[in-house]
């Protein structure tokens, strides 16, 4: 059997290391890597510039690319992926279009072992982290099927990426220097884990970061987020200072409006009062419903009257499109149906 690991996730120096313990001339790390990153190579046995034997040769190496299972398309444009993973898991990923430009929303996790009680992702369950070629072929997947470049990433999909900081750091690493995104259009998306927000500051990213806070208390940000518990709001938001002036990167704090749960201004009130001293902006995202949930989404005047009242405060605010459809548009919808269904 053969131990070579899935190329995908491999940089260009270890490519060529490879191929040179077999006796292949460099320009074919430079074919190869070309082939995996831009190409859409899905196995090796389509590089046919190399020859036929080499292929035989290395017929058991995998290329690390998932099956595409479901297709879902909206009116907007957005599409949604349901990828099937070599062990039989599966994740969701989501291409979403704009004139200018073409956003990827990528899981970083099978589930989520953080269950905040509105998200759907957390009702499904945790099976495991993602591994480097399961990230990274999200974004080739959703760059071939829109036969378009992808120039923004966001780790908003299934999955709490501050959990799987190794294998994030890395796919961000190949994303910007293989795929070529630039990183500050990388957003990573965390609900906060104790000691990894100082940690991704320490390998420096010029990614943009993004904290759910989604509460402007610690009570009430425990009722939503159970694993706030281990982890208390003041040292969060202490943490996000320390990134602060570690990265000199401006960060975003994501703030879902839920109906009669965070929504009044008292609560823009009180969150303008915390996020004080921080150089951010505050994303607010109307719910999407989830099935099985009894949380709802605001009406459209509650939350321009929330926003009306940061903007009064000064704090840098804005409201979230919801994009997709509007069934299917919370993440980890599509999985959990797909539980759901082979459950009943
Ligand atoms: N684990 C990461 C990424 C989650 S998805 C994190 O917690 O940040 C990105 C954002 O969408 C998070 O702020 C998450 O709390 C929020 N979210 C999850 N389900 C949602 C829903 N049904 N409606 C609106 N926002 C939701």
């Amino acid at each position: 059997m053969s131990t070579t690991p899935p190329l995908l996730g491999q940089s260009y120096d270890e490519l060529s290391y490879w191929l040179s313990t077999q006796g292949e001339p460099p320009y074919r790390a430079k074919q190869l890597h070309q082939w995996l990153y831009t190409r859409n190579l899905q196995s090796l046995d389509e590089v046919t510039v190399f020859s036929k034997r080499w292929r035989e040769a290395n017929a058991k190496v995998k290329v690390g690319r998932s099956q595409v299972l479901q297709r879902t398309p909206s009116p907007d444009g957005t599409v949604k992926y349901l990828l099937g993973l070599a062990d039989g898991e599966n994740i969701e990923t989501v291409g979403i279009p704009t004139a200018k430009r073409l956003t990827v929303c990528v899981s970083s996790q099978v589930g989520c072992p953080m269950a905040c009680t509105f998200c759907a992702t957390g009702k499904s369950g945790f099976a495991r982290n993602l591994q480097i070629h399961e990230i990274l072929d999200q974004v080739l997947t959703v760059q071939a099927d829109f036969g378009r470049r992808v120039s923004h990433i966001v780790f908003m999909g299934m999955g709490e990426p501050l959990l799987n900081l190794k294998n994030l750091h890395t796919s961000v690493e190949r994303i910007n220097e293989d795929i070529g995104i630039s990183a500050r259009n990388i957003t990573i998306s965390t609900v906060g884990v104790k000691g990894r927000i100082r940690a991704l500051g320490q390998y420096r990213l010029q990614t943009t970061l993004a904290v759910s806070l989604h509460a402007p208390n610690p009570d009430l940000r425990l009722q939503l987020i159970p694993s706030a518990q281990h982890y208390p709001l003041d040292e969060l938001l202490a943490e996000c200072k320390e990134y602060m002036e570690l990265t000199s990167r401006r960060f975003t704090f994501e703030y879902t409006l839920l109906k009669d749960v965070n929504d009044q201004d008292f609560h823009a009130r009180e969150l303008a009062q915390r996020v004080r001293g921080f150089q951010c902006h505050v994303n607010l995202i109307p719910y999407n419903p989830v099935a099985g949930l009894d949380y709802k989404r605001p009406t459209p005047p509650r939350v321009q009257a929330f926003l009306a009242v940061l903007e009064a405060y000064r704090v840098q605010a804005s409201v979230r499109q919801t994009r997709g459809s509007a069934e299917a548009a919370a993440c980890g919808q599509l999985r959990r149906q797909i539980l759901t269904t082979a459950i009943n």
